[in-house]
């Protein structure tokens, strides 16, 4: 069936860090550190105990929903651990901090803006599909300059349940108006984004540099798998 509708991730589909993940996650870390290291003594290093507990205790008592991954409950901990209390400036300035660092040092993979504008002029929708929560997927879409051309946004936050949950996708779809025959999910992550849209009979795209070894379960097996995004315009035009 031709397709009406492509559903992406964002993070590592559309985006890469300018360096490595870690290396941008450290240099944005820092960054809150200097900030914290002004009005109290701390070293780096207690600073990074402290951050990577506290983060460890929110994943656990958080999993499965965005709010495991938001730095201001990390740093809201950290400064649980440091304070005793709480204080919203600090808090509120080492979230504003990292995620400043962070959102400065990302960059849009080669072509996404040309397969964009590609979809839009063959009357293709657009939807984001990401696990995080949505003030900052929407930071990032207005960073990267993308928004225009995208038709709704579902974060694992409104969703209620993070990606491979179908409602995420089933929430897409429901917003672009579309069956899951009329679309395709494209994303990077294996378990996340294609075993997901699978389950709900969406065709998937995995994309990705590395060399994907042999899959066994037939249920994470991805339609297509690309290296460059534009590869998407011959798949569509395959139907
Ligand atoms: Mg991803």
């Amino acid at each position: 069936m031709v397709k009406k509708a492509v559903l992406f991730d964002l993070d590592d589909t559309l985006y890469d860090t300018l360096y490595d993940y870690s290396k941008v996650h450290t240099k944005a870390l820092k960054a809150s550190f200097n900030v914290l290291s002004k009005k109290i003594k701390l070293s780096y290093k207690k600073f990074l105990y402290l951050y990577n507990i506290s983060r460890a205790e929110i994943n656990r008592e958080l999993a499965g929903t965005a709010s495991s991954h938001n730095r201001v409950l990390y740093f809201q901990r950290l400064i649980e651990k440091t304070h005793n209390t709480v204080d919203s400036d600090i808090i509120l300035s080492l979230y504003e901090t990292y995620w400043s660092v962070f959102l400065n040092n990302m960059k849009l993979k080669k072509n996404v803006i040309k397969l964009f504008k590609y979809l839009k002029n063959n009357d293709f929708k657009i939807a984001i599909v990401s696990d995080l929560t949505t003030h900052i997927q929407l930071r990032k879409l207005s960073k990267l300059k993308i928004v225009d051309y995208i038709d709704f946004i579902v974060t694992s936050e409104e969703a209620g349940s993070e990606k491979p949950n179908p409602i995420m996708f089933l929430l897409a779809l429901n917003k672009l108006n579309v069956l899951p025959s009329e679309a395709l999910m494209v994303g990077d992550n294996l378990d996340r984004d294609i075993e997901g849209a699978n389950a709900v009979g969406l065709d998937t795209v995995l994309i990705t540099n590395k060399k994907v070894s042999l899959i066994k379960e037939d249920y994470k097996k991805p339609n297509y798998v690309i290296k460059d995004i534009y590869e998407l315009k011959n798949i569509l035009e395959s139907y």
